[in-house]
């Protein structure tokens, strides 16, 4: 025999992803709530000869809806694994055993995990594994993928039952009735079908699955009997055949369910008794924004500013001079740099591009990092002990009211890391409009990649505004990035292409746990690579070329100026050369661009164009915008990474610290970097809905900061021009949308058509 291959499928956040990286001994991403595998992974297991395991998408049902559910049933039915390792969350068995029954018609050897036995033993509830067992005709073996028992004997018990090739095909689930026309429905089936997936396709025949109609190719006769058959179940029992099967179902389950779990009492669990709090009604959102103005704080504003000075000072600048011992300071990197550089007799222009280019604006990236190692840390853990997910649940009533389900605030919440995932995780949401919407708005809410962006931002607004404090600004963006996404939302609601009901929202929530070191450490160290990764790869090329672009430039020929006798200023011959930034290439596409942002308040003369050349060079990665400002600062190059020197010297770009704020807001809100643009295309898969998508993030980010920043001016400098007369206009057309009546209301079109 080769390999043998064992698929791992459940529902969703039961713990496959965790049992897989146990039995493989990879580091896949385990996610403390639903939807985070969406795409099925392989790999050999550990310690066995031959035996290849694949994480499936979790999944409730094997009906065709969603993409996961396409992507778990396709690999079941076409890649043919040897086995199944059906994982069932021991907390939560009613619900798990549905798919357990559509898994066991499969046809195919089939192995229970019962897992999260180690939650289930603590909330003093029981199961009796063996009854179990034997209503369901399969193995069981008890596991804890976290804690890893029972893990090797759930594979070795999956391995045995994929060479002994023995499957076992419940009958008992349908009452008689359905069974029989079950039969009928076998009958038609084509004789291509394997034997053992006869039934299961029967099944689908009767309830009208599509794809599965489409795919066994039927005559038109014998598709007529088969919808002849369904009708007559619908007729015998006046219900939808769906729902037929669904009750049937449930109802065989709840009996298998009194018969051998024994529940403890009505005691409520911890989990239980925290979400009494953090998911009531009021009080959800008010606790979510403390807890994250607390992130933040920490993060950006105490222990991150400590780390941050602390490397900057040391590794980037002078150096660090431990005990003020004089001999034992160890130089920063530029100044070292700068040093062996002219001692090496390097060239002058190599020596700029190197320490203002290259070190001046990845460093002022990199200076970011022990801030964002704090948040990234944070930000895991809030994840992993469960928390994050209630959001999607509080939210969900809020998106509710116009339409969206908590679903979309998923895409968010990943969003909130790197949009690319972000993206990704819109598969989850079945509703084609709502996915779409969903795709166009995820990269609002602050990746990783803007925090830098918001700190430098907040170091200049710091420099203008006394008493400013970073972790406030932090959090602000993140409230605008959802207001963004709500008020988008209400919007396109109401129009025919994005209008439709809110799909219902089932997810379970996730037991509290004190997350595992390891996890969070993996967690962070992920997110952190990838900003290390980017600071090394695209940022240093964007550098460079940022650096040779402000660099290099037409002079224009200038006469020698004499005063008293001596040269004060050289004549310049003219020509392509070496120039002053403000003559630089940069300078001049940039002059051009900045006059279209100069209603923001960031294309004046003074540091337009070097804002509208960070605002550029923002779609390469969002970290650019600040990399760029670092090279663009061109500080005396002592301190030349030191981002408190950088943002002291690009305050001198904007005039007010209104500026500088509409400059951050609209680079949060505008198209997101070309990663995050290409995954758009891909998960759009439509020209139009791309440019429509790209067209609405940047209209919509220039209209509502220049909302912002008109009225701003109004309001705190008292001050009027045409700008604040168009500020009120696009005002009052966004009050309007937002507000209108909904013109499709109680209209429902079939989303899955719509296009
Ligand atoms: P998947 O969606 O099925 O892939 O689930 P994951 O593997 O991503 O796990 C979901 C969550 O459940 C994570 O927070 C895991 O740490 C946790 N988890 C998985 N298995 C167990 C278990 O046996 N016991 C406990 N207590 N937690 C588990
Ligand atoms: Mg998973």
């Amino acid at each position: 025999m080769s390999e043998i291959r064992i698929a791992l499928a459940g529902n969703p956040n039961c713990g496959k992803t965790t049992m897989f990286n146990n039995l493989t001994g990879s580091n896949q991403y385990v996610g403390n709530w639903p939807g985070v595998t969406v795409e099925k992974k392989e790999g050999k297991m550990k310690g066995v000869k031959d035996v290849v395991v694949t994480d499936l998408p979790g999944i409730y049902s094997l009906s065709p809806y969603t993409s996961e559910e396409v992507v778990s049933r396709d690999y079941l039915i076409k890649d043919n694994p040897d086995a199944i390792l059906d994982l069932v969350d021991a907390t939560n068995i009613e619900r798990n055993l549905y798919l357990t029954t559509q898994l066991l018609e499969l046809g195919k050897p089939t192995v229970i995990a019962l897992n999260m036995i180690d939650v289930l033993k603590k909330s003093g509830d029981s199961v009796d594994t063996e009854k179990l067992q034997a209503e369901l005709g399969c193995t069981i073996i008890e596991t804890s993928a976290l804690k890893g028992t029972g893990v090797k004997e759930a594979a070795a018990a999956a391995k045995k039952a994929a060479e002994s090739g023995k499957a076992f095909i419940p009958t008992a689930v349908f009452s008689k009735d359905v069974e029989e026309y079950i039969s009928k429905m076998e009958a038609i089936v084509p004789s291509t079908v394997k034997s053992e997936l006869k039934r299961w396709y029967a099944i689908k025949l009767l309830e009208r699955d599509s794809v599965v109609l489409a795919q066994l190719a039927l005559s038109s006769a014998d598709s007529a009997k088969a919808e002849e058959i369904s009708k007559e179940l619908e007729k015998a029992k006046d219900d939808d055949v769906e729902s037929i099967i669904t009750n049937e179902r449930y109802v065989y389950i709840q009996g298998i369910v009194s018969r051998c779990v024994r529940k403890s009492g009505q005691k409520m669990t911890r989990s239980d008794k925290i979400d009494r709090i953090v998911t009531n009604r009021w009080l959800g959102i008010p606790i979510f924004l403390a807890i994250m103005w607390g992130v933040y704080y920490i993060a950006v504003s105490s222990l991150g500013t400590v780390l941050t000075d602390w490397a900057n000072d040391g590794l980037f600048g002078d150096g660090w001079n431990f005990l003020g011992i004089e001999g034992l300071a160890i130089p920063g990197i530029s100044a070292s740099v700068e040093e062996a550089l002219t001692n090496a007799g390097a060239n002058e222009v190599l020596i700029d591009c190197i320490v203002n280019g290259v070190i001046g604006g990845v460093g002022a990236v990199l200076g970011f990092v022990p801030q964002m190692a704090v948040l990234f840390l944070l930000l895991s853990f809030i994840e992993d002990c469960g928390y994050m997910v209630r959001i999607a649940f509080v939210m969900d009533r809020i998106f509710r009211k116009f339409g969206l389900s908590g679903k979309s605030f998923i895409p968010l919440l990943v969003g909130s890391g790197c949009g690319v995932p972000g993206i990704m995780a819109s598969r989850t949401i079945e509703n084609d409009n709502d996915r779409r919407l969903t795709i166009f708005t995820t990269t609002w809410v602050p990746c990783g990649a803007k925090l830098p962006v918001i700190a430098l931002i907040s170091g200049v607004i710091g420099a203008k505004l006394t008493g400013w404090d970073g972790g406030s600004l932090t959090l602000l963006m993140y409230v605008i990035g959802i207001g963004a996404v709500v008020m988008a939302a209400i919007i396109l609601k109401k129009t025919k292409p994005f209008h439709g009901k809110a799909a219902p929202f089932v997810m379970e929530l996730p037991q509290y746990h004190l997350p595992q070191l390891k996890t969070v450490l993996m967690h962070t160290w992920e997110r952190l690579r990838g900003f290390i990764v980017k600071a090394g790869t695209i940022l240093f090329v964007a550098c460079l070329v940022i650096w040779f672009l402000s660099s290099y430039g037409f002079a224009s020929p200038k006469d020698e100026v004499v005063e008293n006798g001596e040269v004060v200023e050289e004549s310049v011959e003219g020509g392509f050369g070496l120039v002053d930034a403000d003559e630089s290439l940069l300078a001049d596409v940039g002059n051009v661009i900045r006059h279209v942002f100069k209603p923001l308040g960031f294309g004046e003369k003074v540091g337009g164009w070097q804002s509208a050349a960070a605002s550029l060079s923002g779609f390469s990665a969002k970290e650019a915008i600040v990399s760029t400002m670092g090279v663009l600062a061109n500080v005396d190059e002592e301190n030349v990474e030191d981002d408190a020197v950088v943002a002291e010297a690009i305050s001198g770009w904007f005039a007010t610290a209104l500026a500088a704020f509409a400059f951050l807001m609209f680079n949060l809100l505008d198209s997101p970097c070309l990663a995050a643009i290409a995954t758009m295309a891909n998960e759009l898969k439509s020209r139009k809905w791309f440019w429509f998508a790209i067209l609405f993030q940047n209209v919509f980010a220039y209209v509502l900061t220049l909302i912002v920043y008109q009225l701003g001016m109004l309001f705190v400098h008292g001050h009027f021009g045409i700008g604040t007369v168009f500020a009120f206009i696009f005002l009052a057309g966004i009050i309007f949308a937002l507000f209108r009546k909904d013109p499709y209301k109680g209209q429902y079109f079939d989303s899955k058509t719509a296009s």
